[in-house]
């Protein structure tokens, strides 16, 4: 039997593209991108590629048309469909979030009760409201969600916000978060058990590389005298590589530590004597 390609669907242009695309290129994945190619297949792994638009996407991955899909978790929410997420990517990091105008006094989210709020989520909008008894109207459109107060189309919005910028701009403030999001990984729910084994490879490259994004790999010099205090600071994979410096009584340590605790542990090290401290990127982390 021929062997099969696993089919992913990722957005042709916009704000999931590129990180996408940077992911699988990480995880060695050599393929074409670009242009006005809507289907591309790599060259070094059974994985072919289709660029779609980003709302197309589950539904896709639902009917099997494509097998794996990358989507935001806001438009997955949105309408329910039978697909499994398979891994959280922790990019496209956005929040759905409830607007009014600028100079209206916001009293809490008993604000909202009998407004008109202008939104692409009507679904996470009055599932989120309703949950605390507050009925509104929502209307539904597809853009450009920031100007429905200003034209007197709702007197709020519910919409994507990162840093808030575009609300600003628009004369809105940001008073309730209604949702969290990321990109995901999803998956059609019938997959052969050979698309399945396909997956478990990309997923395992996935995990190296975001092993590899969340640390840092360390290099340190320090007096022998200090270095029973030093290895006690640093967790590293196992114990921490020491070796002897070209200087006697010095020694050159090697180590990873978590890019969470990172600045705390190096205020440690320099506290306990370390000098010299280089910290390089890892590119992939193999456990
Ligand atoms: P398409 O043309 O494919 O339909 P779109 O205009 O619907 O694209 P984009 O604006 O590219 O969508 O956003 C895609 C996804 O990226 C959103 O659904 C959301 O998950 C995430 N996103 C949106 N805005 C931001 C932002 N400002 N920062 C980070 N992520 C965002
Ligand atoms: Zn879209």
């Amino acid at each position: 039997m021929e062997s099969q390609n696993i089919r992913i669907a990722v957005q042709k242009s916009g704000r999931l593209s590129e990180e996408s695309l940077k992911l699988f290129k990480a995880c060695g994945i050599k393929f074409e991108s670009g242009g006005s190619k809507l289907k591309t297949v790599s060259s070094n792994f059974p994985i072919e590629f289709l660029f779609l638009r980003d709302d197309d996407i589950p539904g896709y991955v639902e009917d099997g048309v494509a097998d794996l899909g990358v989507i935001g978790e806001n438009v997955l929410m949105e309408h329910i469909r039978q697909v499994d997420v398979v891994k959280e990517l922790g990019f496209s990091k956005c929040r759905l979030s409830l607007a009014i105008p600028r100079n209206e006094e916001y009293s809490g989210i008993e604000y909202f009760q009998g407004k008109n709020i202008a939104t692409s989520y009507p679904n996470l909008t009055n599932a989120f409201l309703t949950k605390q008894g507050i009925k509104v109207t929502t209307h539904e459109i597809s853009g450009s969600v920031e100007i429905a107060p200003s034209i007197g189309l709702a007197e709020a919005i519910c919409d994507i916000v990162s840093t808030g910028g575009t609300l600003l701009s628009n004369g809105l403030k940001e008073v309730a978060t209604v949702f969290q999001s990321q990109a995901v990984l999803i998956s059609n729910q019938q997959l052969s058990s050979e698309k399945q084994a396909i997956l478990a490879k990309l997923l395992f490259r996935i995990d190296s590389v975001q092993r590899g994004q969340n640390a840092k790999y360390v290099v340190l010099n320090a007096k022998e005298s200090d270095l029973e205090k030093i290895k006690s600071l640093l967790p590293g994979m196992k114990a921490p590589s020491v070796m002897p410096l070209a200087e006697t009584g010095w020694v050159s340590i090697h180590s990873v530590i978590s890019e969470n605790d990172f600045w705390d542990i190096i205020e440690a090290l320099r506290e306990a004597g370390a000098q010299g401290i280089l910290v390089l990127p890892i590119e992939k982390m193999i456990l």
